[in-house]
């Protein structure tokens, strides 16, 4: 559990894997979860290695958020180069910034989420790049039937995984500057319904809402490790 001021965080194994994948970091308005793929360690240090290279490049090089993606995407391909039992790591990412007029745009690449509750609704920002929803697009499946499709497990589009060209983020710009923002792992959406979600997220503040999410990702079965960052805008 982390809190800075407004925002907080929190991240559990789940109830069937044995070790965490998933990573998250807080910063001076900036938000990042990520979702780690590869076997052996590899998961849980491309989904740190992602998060610490966003978070830096933002902070410390200035990058935008698309050059964010490409620093954390390099440094994954890197450290895999130097450690070959990591080959083949990769990991998502889904990073929102709040710049200085208070606008924030959030960068993602794989299937972990950005939510916006505002106004007593919820509304999904980002579009998960895998093959449950290329069957959505295609209205082959309802969204709701696509949460629980295997074919949610086959991500189209992810950082490091080998590839020498970053994956290019899709970049959403939030419609307001206020309400409460959610970034998940695929291990809070795949336990629960948007409707479950919104009504866990505005409970108590952003600290309380991480730990009713959490909890019941776990009640509701645990099947992955499930991560949640909460914002107060
Ligand atoms: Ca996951």
């Amino acid at each position: 559990m982390a809190a800075a001021a407004n925002a907080a965080g929190a991240s559990d194994v789940g109830l069937v894997r044995s070790n965490n994948e998933d990573a998250y970091a807080i910063a001076d308005d900036i938000w990042v979860v990520a979702d780690g793929l590869g076997g052996h360690a590899g998961g849980e240090v491309a989904s740190g290695l992602a998060v610490q290279g966003a978070v830096r490049a933002l902070t410390e090089d200035g990058a935008d958020l698309v050059a964010a993606v490409t620093a954390a995407h390099d440094l994954i391909i890197e450290t895999s180069r130097e450690h070959p039992e990591l080959a083949g790591m990769g990991t998502t990412l889904v990073l929102a910034q709040r710049d200085a007029d208070g606008r924030v745009r959030i960068a993602n690449v794989g299937d972990s989420r950005a939510y916006l509750l505002a106004d007593d609704e919820l509304v999904q920002l980002t579009v998960d790049d895998n093959h449950a929803q290329e069957l959505v697009d295609r209205g082959e499946l309802t969204p709701e039937q696509a949460r629980v499709h295997p074919g949610q497990y086959w991500i189209s589009k992810a950082l490091g995984l080998g590839d020498r060209d970053a994956p290019s983020p899709t970049i959403t710009e939030l419609p307001t500057t206020r309400g409460r923002l959610l970034l998940c792992t695929d291990g809070l959406n795949s336990e629960l319904t948007d409707t479950q979600i919104g009504e866990l997220l505005a409970e108590g503040d952003s600290a309380q809402a991480c730990e009713a999410l959490v909890a019941a990702a776990l009640l509701s079965g645990g099947g992955d490790n499930v991560t949640v960052v909460a914002v107060d805008l």
